[in-house]
């Protein structure tokens, strides 16, 4: 992995961008885990770097909110190895007109100090995407609580996959890392459950290091929103899913639990025609998940605050969804505070998946 840095020289400013999406422990495996953000710090100070290490989670990008969050993750211990967690909580806008689903958006200051981009993610399970990994980390250059509002404007997932790449393709972070020991399987990306898996993963390409996290958890590439627009938009290596089935035989799991998800199975791929495409919507509107709260939920009007449709409110002490006004962001099920939110499945899907 050291020879993956070769490329450091002294003086440089790197900024890592980790997983920090909440604060929950390290234990939960929701963020990436701090011994390896502080191994990774080391490596870096040792070749003279200067290191930023930061995320904006889906709360709001303040100085409060933020030390929670490093006093939760555990990601106090970067300063121990000589980096600086991120202090700078400012925004502006940027443009990028090869964007294709946005030429123009709000981007962290913080990053924009740093020569290079190191993007250091956590394996898991995703409600809206099916899994999250190196191209989804990227999702937190977007500040805080802004987040839910590109959700809201962006809200079929094939747009909302291109939105992914757009932002893959500004940063373009020179090395990627995935820490894949202890990954989060079921209700992710925060509430699920851990599973150890007892990787870390390094690649310099985000699409190809999905594509080989995709198939070390037996799930198919064409089921990733975000891989599929990869593929669409010529990013994808000529390495096919069998050079990464190689892999997966070796490291691989056949029994991920995965969340409902299902926007996946409808992504407009390359070469379909306009009929496949319209069919393929119309199905999407018959088979798409949808956020349900169980009997757990304790009313505490998280998901109320934080939904960009104004989709829910509290009745009789549970959470109520207004489902000709939610566009199945599932911003909702990321940031129940008690993992009530679920992800499921309609009928006719769950019927289809049998
Ligand atoms: S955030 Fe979760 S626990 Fe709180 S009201 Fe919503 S569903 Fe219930
Ligand atoms: S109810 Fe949940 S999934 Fe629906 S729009 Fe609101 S936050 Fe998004």
């Amino acid at each position: 992995m050291t020879g993956g840095l070769d490329w450091v020289k002294p003086g440089m400013c790197i900024g890592v961008k980790l997983n920090l999406c909440s604060a929950r422990k390290p234990e939960h495996a929701a963020t990436t885990h701090p011994v390896m953000a502080a191994e990774l710090t080391k490596l870096l100070v040792e070749r003279g770097a200067e290191v930023i290490l930061g995320d904006s989670p889906g709360e709001p990008f303040t100085p409060a909110m933020l030390k929670l969050v490093y006093n939760t993750t555990g990601v106090r211990l970067c300063e121990e190895a000589g980096g600086k967690l991120n202090d700078n909580f400012s925004h502006h806008t940027v443009t990028f007109p090869k964007g294709k689903s946005v030429k123009q958006f709000e981007y962290c200051s913080w990053l924009s100090e740093c020569d290079a981009i190191i993007s250091f993610c956590k394996l898991k399970s995703h409600g809206l995407m099916g899994m999250t990994a190196a191209v989804k980390n990227l999702y937190g250059v977007i500040p805080g609580t802004m987040k839910s509002e590109y959700h809201f404007m962006h809200r079929d997932p094939a747009d909302f996959a291109d939105l992914l790449i757009d932002l893959n393709e500004y940063v373009k972070p020179v090395l990627c890392l995935c820490d894949a020991v202890e990954i989060m399987e079921g209700n992710g990306p925060t509430q699920g459950t851990p599973r150890h898996l007892g990787l870390l993963i390094a690649g310099k390409s985000s699409y190809e290091m999905d594509r080989l996290c995709a198939a070390i958890l037996n799930i198919p590439e064409d089921e990733i929103p975000y891989i599929t627009a990869a593929r669409r938009r010529g990013f994808l290596s000529a390495a096919g899913t069998a050079d990464y089935a190689l892999e997966a035989a070796k490291y691989g799991i056949d029994d991920f639990v995965r969340s409902g998800a299902t926007a996946g199975w409808f992504s407009p791929a390359d070469g379909d025609k306009f009929v496949k495409k319209l069919l393929k919507k119309g199905l999407y509107v018959l088979m798409r998940s949808k956020p349900e709260p169980d009997d757990s939920c304790t009313a505490c009007g998280h998901c109320v605050r934080g939904c960009p449709a104004k989709a829910i409110d509290i009745v009789k002490g549970k959470a109520r969804i207004d489902r000709r006004k939610c566009v199945r962001c599932f911003c909702c099920q990321e940031f129940c505070p008690s993992g009530a939110m679920k992800v499921k499945r309609s009928l006719v899907a769950r019927l289809a998946s049998k």
